[in-house]
């Protein structure tokens, strides 16, 4: 993918429209946010087994955790795969921002009015979950 924005970078001059950038980004963006939310249902639905075996264990009255080792396994792969998509989805952002010559912000504001870093996931002054 950076490979294609390198050579549109150089190929600028050729007439490459900007309408080109935005859509080859929307393609890329849409085919990434599709694999993020395959990633997060198969994490929910770990959860779910997970959940479900861990009630049965309430009802039984014994609590066997290492029975949950391979799925706890499992949801921390996903969640670093999610992890490593989102940081693709922002690559490709910010790749196809530097082409069209726009400079990407760099922070982002709550909405209770405070001014974050981009990659803040929590708001520091409100404590809010930030997109
Ligand atoms: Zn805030």
């Amino acid at each position: 993918m950076a490979d294609f924005f390198d050579k549109l970078k150089k190929g600028l001059d050729e007439g490459i429209t900007k309408m080109k950038v935005k859509s080859k980004e929307l393609v890329d963006t849409t085919k990434i946010k599709g694999e993020i939310s395959n990633l997060n249902q198969r994490k929910s639905s770990l959860l779910l087994t997970v959940g479900t075996e861990f009630y049965n264990m309430h009802k039984a009255g014994t609590f066997d955790i290492d029975k949950f080792k391979d799925k706890f396994n499992e949801i921390e792969n996903i969640d670093k795969q999610i992890e490593l998509k989102e940081k693709e989805l922002e690559e490709v952002r910010k790749a196809a921002e530097e082409v069209i010559g726009k400079t990407p912000p760099k922070t982002k504001k709550c909405s209770c009015g405070a001014e974050l870093p981009l990659d803040a996931k929590f708001c520091t002054s409100c404590g809010s979950k930030l997109d």
